[in-house]
């Protein structure tokens, strides 16, 4: 597929064009970084907005910024470029502004280089991708290299809180016009590798009625909520054992009065991941038809899925050989991987669109102290998406 539309030699071009930025990119992340943005800071999202707006501005390719207002979280910002009458499809970019680290975070790990890494919070998960998509589009724009397709850039500023008001964005902007293919901006897995499939989610409550009596005197007349559960729980977890693409874990569980008393009150919280959407239907159908083992007490389950599975569809995979090859252009020999997390890109891929995720620069520590990107996969990361912007 790539032969026809990009040479590996423009793909090593595109690499060389983003080294020539390396110090100015570098420099932009920085600021990135030092704008915090914590969900729910608005004016920590503008800012970082601001920052974003006015990079993309100086770009001719780039045809419209449309900063959508998010009472109590900021921003979103969506970029619309290389869009003209003959470009009736569209590769949608997303990602996301918002960190999870609390304002002040940059006073006690402040941006720093070590060897080859800078250090920063949100600087993995993921600032400097927000800089990356924007000079890769620079890159572009200096090659004279056009998309065959529009490039639709989403960056929304709620993503780390469950993008509540994100989410109807994307779809909106999937929706607008036909949708070839979609790239999620976040971390990649370790390595490198890019994720062609992420389990959906969902999030269910187990409570137990059992019958309270004395523990000493009349032990034999309670049923008790607590022993349900555990029993319970047992059966839930052979569904890890199933051999499917199950995961199931009840979390939290609490119940009881006092040490004396036959519990009649007990309940659990469930975190269920899979990999299809037939699992789903089968966690679901087991969720929901869950008989007492001891028939004196009751068993009430409530909750239900969240996020649909990323699924490892043809159309992915085809996808994913389109960006090995471009990879393969400057020697890298790029990885798949299928994660328990889910993103944004779970919904789109439910929408049938097709997605690869992780397209992040590589680093570690995303959500924690020691996050941190390598700087020489900042060339080779736009190296990739812009190829894979001329080749799908
Ligand atoms: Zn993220």
């Amino acid at each position: 597929m790539i032969q026809n539309r990009i040479s590996p030699e423009q793909v090593r071009q595109i690499r060389e064009c983003l080294r020539n930025r390396q110090a100015e990119i570098e420099t932009f992340v920085q600021r990135l970084v030092e704008a915090e943005s914590p969900s729910g800071d608005e004016q920590g999202s503008r800012d970082v907005v601001d920052l974003l707006t006015s990079a993309a501005s100086e770009l001719s390719c780039v045809s419209s910024l449309e900063r959508i207002d998010v009472p109590q979280f900021g921003q979103h910002l969506v970029i619309k470029s290389f869009q003209s009458k003959e470009r009736t499809n569209q590769i949608l970019i997303v990602g996301h502004t918002d960190t999870v680290h609390a304002r002040g975070s940059i006073m006690e790990r402040p941006f720093r280089r070590e060897h080859t890494r800078l250090y920063g919070p949100g600087i993995f998960d993921m600032k400097a991708n927000c800089v990356l998509i924007i000079e890769t589009l620079r890159a572009l724009e200096q090659l004279n290299l056009a998309p065959p397709h529009a490039v639709v850039i989403a960056l929304t500023c709620d993503e780390e809180v469950g993008s509540v008001s994100g989410w109807p964005l994307l779809e909106q902007t999937a929706r607008a016009q036909a949708t070839r293919c979609a790239f999620v901006l976040e971390p990649p897995a370790p390595g490198g590798r890019v994720k062609t499939g992420r389990k959906g989610t969902g999030m269910f409550t187990i409570k137990v009625q059992g019958v309270a009596a004395h523990a000493g005197l009349d032990p034999d007349k309670g049923a008790s909520a607590i022993l349900e559960l555990a029993r319970q729980t047992e059966r839930l977890y052979a569904l890890n054992r199933s051999g499917s693409g199950i995961t199931l874990n009840v979390g939290v569980i609490q119940g009881g009065t006092r040490s004396n008393v036959v519990a009649a009150h007990a309940e659990g919280e469930i975190d269920v991941r899979f990999s299809t959407e037939a699992e789903s239907h089968e966690l679901e159908k087991f969720l929901g038809s869950l008989e007492p083992i001891d028939d004196r007490t009751k068993v009430f389950v409530s909750g239900g899925i969240n996020r649909p599975p990323l699924e490892r569809t043809n159309a992915v995979l085809e996808l994913f050989e389109t960006a090995r090859s471009v990879a393969a252009a400057f020697d890298f020999e790029l990885g798949e991987a299928q994660v328990g997390g889910a993103s944004d890109g779970n919904f789109l891929a439910a929408m049938g669109i097709p997605v690869l995720d992780g397209m992040g620069i590589q680093g570690d520590g995303a959500h924690a102290s020691h996050e941190h990107i390598e700087t020489d996969d900042i060339s080779r990361r736009g190296a990739l998406i812009g190829g894979l912007m001329l080749s799908v």
